[in-house]
Formats: structure tokens, sequence, C-alpha cells
């Protein structure tokens, strides 16, 4: 037998959603966005590369100073309170690793992002779920939390509700370590919790690369946090964990907020539309925040209605969990895309 730690040899790993390899997919499965990324992205890109990708042959900048600049701008902070990674996967990982030790707890809500459970798991941290109200407030959270970190996915994935600022605020106030505000998606929503990161000293703001900037390929994620939290993640990072390419990729797309809105308006029209005529077929939706919209048939029977559209090929996102299996996560396509999705759920019934 393998000498592997006991939780690595005992965990199941993460399953990441459905990529079909051969054409022909409508592909609503994993959040992507339907539209290409910022053209001036693909400008920086080919620049970076050189003559004959001549740049290659060197190390990029170890501490992306560029694009951290860039960031902060946008976000008006100091660049001591901003760091990049490869995916925001990276930063949720290596938040694991800075504050939670062997059998202490990390705690999240119970539907949300599964990869916290996985990241757990790895670090050999106990977990602690929270259910959600009818309101979508979490139930039950103590006056005071000490577990180590609390992950809040908001905008929520995958019911799309999403968290306002005050009630943030009054979270962090009751939490004794540090509240991870997951914000994958926050870009398709009106408001979003960075500047609490200024009045707060254990309130932490990831953002991804991969849903709203089209740059899931790309691999880049960006957290903002009080400047001795940046300490750390920089200890444990790997010290060229982003490349040339993703480096320039990620400051022309935080340049270009044009192009981002331009794209994010388009997602948020037809996932408000595509809401109201799947309601208008007798579907119960929560109203998203996101760029992905959780849908119940009347029968609440949602594998019926993902194995329909499979028939079709269509690619949802259906999961057996009880408190999912009434319902499909559905990521909001092109306008032609989801007229095909209305057409094929509209014949499923
Ligand atoms: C997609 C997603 C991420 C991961 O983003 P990457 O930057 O692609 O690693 C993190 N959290 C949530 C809630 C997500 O949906």
């Amino acid at each position: 037998m393998l000498p592997l730690r006991k939780n690595i040899a005992e965990m199941a790993g993460y399953v990441p959603g459905f990529q079909p390899q051969e054409e022909g997919w409508i592909k609503l499965n994993t959040n992507e966005n339907p539209f290409p990324p910022s053209p001036k992205v693909v400008e920086a890109i080919t620049r970076e590369l050189g003559a004959d990708g001549d740049n290659l042959r060197k190390y990029p900048d170890a501490a992306s100073r560029d694009a951290r600049k860039v960031a902060a701008e946008l976000y008006g902070f100091d660049p001591a309170w901003v760091i990049m990674a490869n995916g925001s996967d990276e930063l949720l990982n290596n938040l694991i690793r800075a504050f939670v030790d062997q059998g202490e707890e990390v705690g999240y809500i119970h539907p949300s992002y599964s990869y916290y459970a996985t990241l757990a798991e790895i670090q050999g941290a106990r977990i602690r779920t929270f259910g959600l109200t009818d309101d979508f407030r979490i139930a039950d959270f103590p006056a005071r939390y000490e577990g180590k970190l609390f992950f809040l996915t908001s905008p929520n994935a995958p019911l799309g509700c999403a968290f306002d600022n005050a009630y943030i605020e009054e979270l962090a106030q009751r939490c004794a370590g540090m509240l991870v505000v997951d914000e994958a998606y926050v870009d398709f929503t009106d408001e979003n919790a960075m500047q609490l990161v200024k009045n707060h000293r254990n309130i932490i703001v990831t953002r991804t690369f991969s849903k709203s900037y089209s740059l899931a390929g790309m691999r880049l994620g960006v957290a903002v946090a009080p400047p001795e939290v940046i300490v750390a993640l920089d200890k444990i990072r790997d010290h060229y964990h982003l490349d040339r390419l993703a480096l320039v990729a990620a400051s022309a797309a935080l340049s270009d907020q044009d192009y981002l809105q331009s794209t994010v308006t388009r997602v948020r029209a037809t996932r408000d539309w595509f809401s109201s005529e799947l309601r208008s077929i007798g579907y119960q939706i929560i109203p998203s925040h996101a760029n992905y919209i959780f849908a119940a048939p009347r029968d609440r029977n949602g594998k019926r209605v993902y194995d329909g559209l499979f028939e079709r090929k269509i690619l949802v996102r259906y999961f057996s969990d009880p408190l999912l299996a009434h319902g499909l996560r559905i990521s909001i396509g092109t306008r032609e895309e989801m007229q095909a999705t209305l057409a094929a759920m509209t014949e499923i019934g």
C-alpha cells in the first residue's frame, strides 16, 4: 500500500462539470460565458508572445506587479491589498492552507461550491455546513462563529441568490475567524462587498476571470484582503503560478471595463428573459444575480428534464443532492442557445 496521508487515501476528489469533446452540444453546465473575451486580451497575448514566441524563454514576473496594480486601481485599493492567482480556486486552496490547521474548522453554506469540501479534506480540516432559510439567510448561524474560515458564496452557486452588504458585515462581526466572500459571479449583479474589506480586518473578497471576463481557459483569479493576508498568501503560492500570457490577459481584461459591461448586460438581459419565459411554462425560478438560473419543473423532477435535454444535446447541471434534485442549474448562453433550450423544455414539459 502507498504510504499516503489517511485523508488523501480516503477522499473522493472533486469532479468538475462534464466537458464534451465533440461538437454540436449546447453547453450550459459550467457557467462559462458564451461571448469571447475582450479583443484587447487577444492583442495583449499575441504581443506578449513576441517574435517566434521568444518571450516565452523567460520566466514571468513572480510578483504579478502590473496586473496587481491595474486591479488595485480599478478597485480603489493600494496594490498591497491585492493578489492575482491561477484561478480563484488557487486562492480558496491557499486560504485554507494559510488559516486552517488539521482538525480545525471550515464553514460554508450547503448548497454552495462543493470544491470547498475537497480543499478542506486535503488539509484534514473539519467541515461544518449551514442551511439556508426560505428568505435566503444562513440558518442557525451562531452569534459567535468560531471556525477559522467561513466561505460565503455571493451570489450563491447554484441557487443564484445574493447576500446584501449589511448582512455580510453582520456575518463578519459574528465570525471569530476570516470571512471569505467568494464573488465568482458578482459582475452579474448590482452590489458587491469589495469595499467592506477596508473596514473589516477579517473580510477577504475573491473573484474569478472565468465567468464574467470569459477567461475560464486562462486560469485567473484575484483577491482583495488586508495586506497581512496578502503577505501570507504570497508565501504559500508557487512563485511562478501565473504564466506570461495569463498576466497580460489579466491586465488587459481589467482595463477593458466597457467590454465587460457590454457582455454582462447581454447575459443579464437573456437571463431575465429566459427566467420569465420558463415561469410562464410553469417552472419555479429563484431570481438570479448570476449567469445561471436554478429552475424547478412542476413535478420537481430535475433528472427527468436533464435527461430530456441531454437527448437533445443540451447540457445543463443536475445535482442528485436531495436539496437540489428538484431542479436544474442552467448557465445563460447566447439568446439563440436559450431560445433552443426553451423550445426543448417546452416540449419536455
Ligand atoms: C467558478 C467558480 C470558482 C472558480 O473559479 P476559477 O477562477 O475558474 O478557479 C470559484 N468559486 C465559485 C463559486 C465558482 O463558481
